[in-house]
């Protein structure tokens, strides 16, 4: 018999907790966000029954829709799509917990003027792009002062860390100098003055060696709801 959704993240959660324990770390440290795109709002409701708090979606539209389905529900909702520069001002309205999708200066400066405007606050994460892959998204690691640099002129844009989407390996253990890089950017962005404390990384196949080189959200679809495929 399959299993339940609720099974699902017990498991997850619990493999969440033997990884942290295994690298020394405390499992509170780590976050974890249910990767929800193209999952129907019933299954988002039962996996929050289940005990999780915060759904990330990547795309704007259907996030929208998923916030009006689910509007009674306390959920922290995060951001890990492309954000285009024209669908900057609704994500800023939208009032996600957390947009892990930074990748330009512009795209930053866009948010910065609508939330003024709003008088808002927003938390984000940069994300770096540590492969050559063309169908990936972020910022090449040389263009990451740039934009910390220009978060210096954006009061209401938080940068609090730093996302990234390795390529796809079979084994996990190959994502791991990946996962290695965008630690060692952290840290020196935290030496050059910037606090950043966030590390998104890690998905269904690899969060666990993500755990290991100090991810604080790992953000899993599959595991939970099976796989998206129709
Ligand atoms: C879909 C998605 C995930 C989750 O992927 P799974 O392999 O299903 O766990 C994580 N991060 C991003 C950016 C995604 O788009």
């Amino acid at each position: 018999m399959k299993n339940t959704v609720a099974q699902n993240i017990q498991d997850v959660l619990r493999r969440i907790k033997e990884a942290a324990v295994k690298a020394g770390r405390d499992p509170k440290d780590i976050r974890l966000v249910a990767a929800s795109k193209l999952i129907a709002p019933e299954k988002l409701k039962e996996a929050h029954e289940a005990g999780v708090d915060d759904f990330g979606e990547n795309r704007i539209q259907e996030a929208k829709k998923k916030m009006e389905a689910l509007s009674g529900l306390p959920i922290r909702w995060h951001f890990f799509g492309h954000l285009q520069t024209n669908k900057a001002n609704a994500a800023i309205d939208m009032g996600f917990e957390l947009i892990h999708s930074i990748d330009s200066v512009r795209l930053l400066d866009l948010l910065e003027n609508h939330a003024a405007k709003a008088d808002k606050s927003q938390s984000v994460l940069v994300e770096v792009k540590l492969s050559g892959e063309p169908s990936k998204h972020g910022v090449a690691e040389e263009g990451l002062f740039e934009i910390l640099d220009a978060s210096r002129k954006t009061p209401h844009i938080k940068i609090e860390g730093l996302m990234t989407v390795p390529p796809f390996f079979s084994k996990p253990e190959e994502a791991r100098p990946y996962f290695a890089r965008l630690r060692a950017a952290r840290d020196e962005a935290v030496k050059e003055g910037f606090p950043l404390k966030h590390l998104s990384m890690g998905m269904s196949h690899d969060f666990e060696t993500a755990i290991e080189e100090g991810a604080t959200i790992v953000r899993i679809g599959t595991l939970i709801f099976g796989g998206r495929t129709k």
